[in-house]
């Protein structure tokens, strides 16, 4: 009766010690597949391979309730196993960080086995690992750092280069399970697929970069031929015209007459080089052979010098010409560019007035800049081609009100003298009302 009543009392034992296993992987499965769960989400959110791979990091240590968790980056190139991220135990404070950056000449016969064998490794310091006692290894890991259980798992390889879970236990030796290196292999897979999309992503942007690249310098080539055959050539006609009607003529013709001749060749051969400084200036800076030197310039010598330059121009189409300063501030720019900025687009602004206009030229602070305003009561600028003219591969120039000429080169070289000069650019236009061109320049501070 009393065996019978042990033999049972052992069954139920038993039972209930299955019964505690049984529910214990249950739950670790749930636990997994949550955790798995978490990776996914976190892949989807992260687009930083290290951020990302730190995140994974504190799942597999808090979900396999390690006691430290690192990932290395193995670099064949440089010889070093480069420790990324460490996640440590808060529970036992006594733990300390290892995270460092090795020789990988230290575990060269691991890493020969990692890269052929693209397998896990675990050691126990009871059981070490062969290859770790081949290299001498174990005695730093597991005798020198106390780690009593470990498993390298690497992933993402490419060129002898791989990532590398290391996960250790310090309280107790551990056998790994089948289920807890699947469900370390599981995370491994989920971050080198997301690894790969991200290097995947940097790709395509890297790639739609130089295209963008290309295009400019295409357009930029096409511009440059098309000013070199049209409006380069034009003024050169008009010149060779006249030069053949004065060498054939000259003696014949009366005085007024040659004047009147010089006059429109000194026109077209100011016209023609103008035009080629531009565009010397503009080429010059696409190939970076421009570089700014800034200086301290003061907006009332600017405005004095711009004025005096175009104040022929203006008076010539009855167009009046004032400007305000509301800044007693300097600007820290380069001096050249800053007057051929300003003088292109005075320009522009009497060339698109109407006789009996007015054009206002402004400097006012503006945070840490100084907003520079041209104004003018001119024909204005169409909405859907505001902000294509600054463009050069935007195509649009319109004659003046008196049928001047252009290229569209002034603006696309205000906007690069003005941004190389760390400052922006823009059009605010109502067509018929007139536009405003502005742009800002850094302040000069002592
Ligand atoms: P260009 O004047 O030689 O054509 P720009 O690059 O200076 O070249 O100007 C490009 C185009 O922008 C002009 O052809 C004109 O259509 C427009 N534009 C520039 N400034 C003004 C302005 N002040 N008012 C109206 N339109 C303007």
């Amino acid at each position: 009766m009393k065996s019978n009543n042990n033999s049972y009392e052992t069954l139920k034992k038993q039972f209930e010690e299955i019964k505690q296993e049984n529910e214990f992987h249950k739950k670790q499965q749930l636990d997994f597949s949550r955790a798995l769960d978490k990776i996914a989400e976190i892949i989807l959110k992260n687009e930083k391979p290290n951020d990302l791979l730190a995140d994974v990091n504190d799942i597999l240590g808090e979900t396999l309730q390690l006691d430290r968790a690192l990932i290395y980056y193995v670099s064949a190139k440089e010889q070093l196993i480069i420790g990324l991220c460490e996640w440590l135990n808060k529970e036992d404070p006594s733990i300390q960080p290892t995270i460092d950056t090795y020789p990988l000449n230290y575990f060269k016969v691991s890493y020969q086995k990692l890269v052929n064998k693209r397998k896990h490794i675990e050691s126990h310091t009871n059981a070490p690992a062969v290859s770790f006692t081949e290299e001498g290894s174990d005695k730093v890991l597991h005798d020198g750092m106390h780690i009593k259980s470990l498993l390298w798992y690497p992933f993402d390889f490419e060129n002898g280069n791989f990532y590398l879970f290391a996960l250790n236990q310090l309280s107790h030796v551990r056998r790994w399970t089948n289920e807890e290196i699947q469900f370390v292999s599981s995370a491994a897979r989920h971050v080198s697929m997301a690894l790969m999309k991200i290097k995947l992503n940097k790709e395509r942007i890297k790639l739609k970069n130089k295209e963008e690249v290309l295009k400019e310098l295409n357009a930029t080539k096409d511009k440059i031929f098309s000013i070199i055959s049209h409006d380069l050539r034009s003024p050169f006609n008009v010149l060779l015209g006249y030069n053949q009607l004065l060498i054939e003529n000259a003696e014949k013709y009366p005085a007024e007459k040659v004047r009147q001749f010089a006059q429109e060749m000194y026109n077209s051969s100011k016209q023609a080089f103008t035009l080629l400084e531009n565009l010397l200036h503009w080429s010059s800076l696409q190939t970076g052979k421009l570089v700014p030197g800034p200086e301290e310039l003061i907006p009332s010598e600017l405005f004095k010098d711009l004025v005096s330059i175009t104040a022929g121009q203006a008076t010539e189409k009855e167009i009046s010409l004032k400007t305000e300063i509301h800044s007693n501030d300097k600007v820290r720019a380069d001096r050249e560019m800053t007057k051929t900025v300003l003088r292109n687009l005075v320009t522009n602004a009497i060339k698109y007035s109407y006789p009996g206009g007015a054009i206002t030229i402004k400097a006012e602070r503006r945070d840490n800049d100084m907003l520079f305003t041209v104004s003018d009561t001119g024909i204005g600028i169409e909405k859907a081609y505001v902000s294509g003219i600054f463009n050069v591969d935007c195509n649009i120039s319109k004659p003046g009100t008196s049928n001047e000429s252009g290229t569209g080169l002034g603006l696309i070289l205000c906007k690069d003298f003005v941004e190389v000069n760390h400052g922006s650019i823009w059009a605010e236009s109502e067509p018929g009302k007139g536009s405003d061109f502005k742009f800002t320049l850094p302040v000069f501070s002592v």
